[in-house]
């Protein structure tokens, strides 16, 4: 069983001195309460060489939010996977809904962008998940595994553990509506079988798999305890050092 990841997506929030600031409590917190799980966090990129310093020798990952396929040149206003590993990145965060809907990304650009973290020896969690009208006509499993196997199609099978997969339910980000457990444990059994379909049964277990969507600290509990989540990527509630740690704790029993 691999261990589980906690992630704290801290979208376009904070200065580089406050991202530092929550950075440090989050640490000093898992520092004096330990917790078997790995923990990563992704400031907006501003503050990101702040959290890096701040993060000191915490084993705390750093995560970037988004990147660039090209390594450089001119396309104004990007930043690469290179120059995230060269400040220290562990982590990026690629097909966000809110990068497919607001800042319109494809399924053809995601494949990009997931091939060069991966190619420049950075690790990523990948976001997939479907609009509430997808659900509602039934066709969330299909739209989940054309956005798995675009994103993967690139990729060797040996590179699949540096990947970490989100089901993000695009209806319940920010919304304060998690999905219930019946529905992430059927998605992510789904996922399970696309990945042991792609790569074999045992190459397609060493991907986690997490749930994101409104998880707090009342719903964390529940969403921690079954057994096809093997983390969580958390938006809001990563905000404050006390709320994310006990949503990290929720794993202290797994
Ligand atoms: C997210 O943005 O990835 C997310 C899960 O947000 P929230 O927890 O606020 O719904």
């Amino acid at each position: 069983m691999n261990r589980p990841l906690v992630v704290g997506n801290w979208k376009m929030n904070g200065t580089q001195s406050s991202c530092a600031l929550l950075a440090g409590k989050i640490a000093r917190g898992l520092r004096l309460h330990p917790a078997p799980v790995d923990v990563a966090i992704a400031p907006p990129s501003t503050a990101l060489v702040a959290v890096r310093r701040a993060l000191g020798k915490s084993p705390i990952a750093l995560a970037a939010q988004n990147c660039h396929w090209q390594a450089n040149g001119a396309f104004t206003g990007e930043i690469s996977s290179v120059m995230l590993r060269d400040i220290g990145c562990d982590f990026v965060i690629i097909g966000h809904s809110e990068r497919r809907q607001l800042f319109l990304e494809s399924d053809s650009m995601i494949e990009k962008k997931l091939k060069a973290v991966i190619d420049n020896g950075l690790r990523a969690i990948l976001c997939v998940g479907e609009t509430l009208r997808e659900r509602e006509s039934g066709r969330a499993t299909d739209v989940i595994t054309r956005q798995l196997r675009s994103a993967l199609k690139g990729l060797g099978k040996n590179v699949i553990d540096k990947i970490a997969i989100a089901y993000e339910p695009v209806w319940a980000i920010g919304t304060g509506h998690h999905a219930n457990p019946s529905q992430i444990s059927r998605v992510h059994r789904r996922i399970e079988q696309f990945l042991a379909s792609l790569l074999g049964k045992s190459k397609g277990t060493e991907c986690r798999i997490l749930y994101g969507g409104s998880v707090n600290p009342d719903n964390a509990p529940d969403l921690a305890a079954l057994k096809e989540v093997s983390g969580l990527l958390v938006g809001g509630a990563s905000l404050q050092a006390d709320t994310f740690l006990s949503i990290i704790r929720c794993f202290n029993k797994k």
